[in-house]
């Protein structure tokens, strides 16, 4: 297998940067980390995630889609659509990976969204093993393993080395990218730190969150279950949850008047907020319980029942640890078991 010393990875980075952009989770002045455009001499955070997914590199907050000059009674539409540079997101988690999954659903079916799909064709996603999941974490509830992640190539970190494994034909062409700075390494080692990080996994007190009780058979169940009032009653409608997760997907789209045209934009909308979903008519979701129940039916029951049993979920945490009034996906599982 693969590998490059872990004391010449920045060596590493300056030649992917070199040829294409790379952006790597970095340490950020508050503790957190986030992705950053990586530049010389930047280096890896030692923390598990970043605060924000790498969802933002491929569904970007805002984006424009169109523009429209006006010429008296003449309206111009601009296609402001661009081929995306090659790029690549270098160590994404196992839960982030999944995510992918989930959003390719929604964005590469038909009618595809060639924003996205742009930026999926270009963007190479290099994971890294996790070896030290936190208390937050459950994505095994999802059926991921964090140290076997998915991704284009990934990464494994046996204290001393990286490890380099492509997952498809753009995880190895990456990998014969910088093949030149890597050498043949001894990978035994990599499986005491995977047997480890997995003995974490087990002792972590979401092990054993099951979805065994949930899916798309049970709707009605669940719609009409009377904890909805009581999980929703201190939810401040603040959308902190659904911007950091990685597989919410929900956006809005706008018309802006520069004052010498119109640009249409989108950007990420929150089924927490009132105005969600508002039409001609009004809006169909009167109440935060039931803007509340929408979030955790889509991702728990919705989702899985249009696509074949997949959650809308990786278990990343985020919303774990994020939530102003510790208000949860995990909260909400526990308390609506359905026997
Ligand atoms: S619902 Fe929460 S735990 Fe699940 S993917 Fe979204 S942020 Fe992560
Ligand atoms: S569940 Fe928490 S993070 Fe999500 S909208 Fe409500 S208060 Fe905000």
């Amino acid at each position: 297998m693969l590998k490059i010393s872990k004391s010449k990875l920045g060596g590493l980075f300056d030649a992917i940067a070199a040829k294409q952009t790379l952006y790597i989770p970095a340490d950020r002045e508050d503790g957190e980390a986030e992705y950053k455009k990586y530049e010389s001499g930047m280096a890896l955070t030692k923390k598990l995630n970043t605060v924000r997914s790498a969802k933002d590199f491929f569904f970007p907050q805002t984006e424009n889609l169109a523009e429209f000059r006006l010429d008296g009674k003449n309206i111009e539409v601009i296609d402001v659509r661009k081929e995306s540079e090659d790029f690549v997101v270098f160590g994404v988690r196992a839960c982030d990976a999944r995510s992918f999954t989930i959003l390719d659903k929604v964005f590469l079916a038909e009618p595809v969204d060639s924003f996205y799909k742009n930026r999926r064709d270009h963007g190479t996603i290099v994971t890294m093993a996790c070896t030290k999941p936190a208390e937050t974490c459950f994505c095994k509830t999802f059926g991921i393993d964090p140290t076997v992640p998915e991704g284009d190539a990934a990464c494994f970190d046996d204290g001393e080395s990286i490890f380099f494994l492509a997952n498809n034909e753009k995880g190895q062409a990456f990998i014969d990218s910088i093949a030149s700075m890597l050498e043949e390494g001894d990978a035994t080692k990599l499986c005491d730190v995977q047997e480890k990080a997995r003995a974490i996994m087990e002792k972590l007190p979401l092990a054993n969150l099951k979805t065994d009780n949930f899916g798309g058979d049970k709707l009605n169940e669940y719609f009409n279950s009377e904890k909805w009032a009581d999980l929703s009653e201190a939810c401040l409608g603040c959308g902190t949850c659904t911007f950091v997760c990685p597989t919410c997907q929900c956006y809005d789209i706008r018309d802006f008047d520069t004052g010498h045209g119109i640009k249409r934009f989108r950007c990420w909308d929150s089924c927490m907020y009132s105005d969600f979903t508002k039409m001609a008519h009004g809006n169909p979701r009167l109440t935060q319980l039931e803007r509340f129940r929408q979030r955790f039916m889509h991702k728990l029951v919705y989702f899985p029942a249009n696509n074949n049993g997949e959650f809308g979920c990786v278990g990343c945490g985020r919303c774990l640890s994020k939530c102003p009034i510790s208000m949860n996906i995990v909260k909400v599982m526990k308390a609506l078991e359905v026997k």
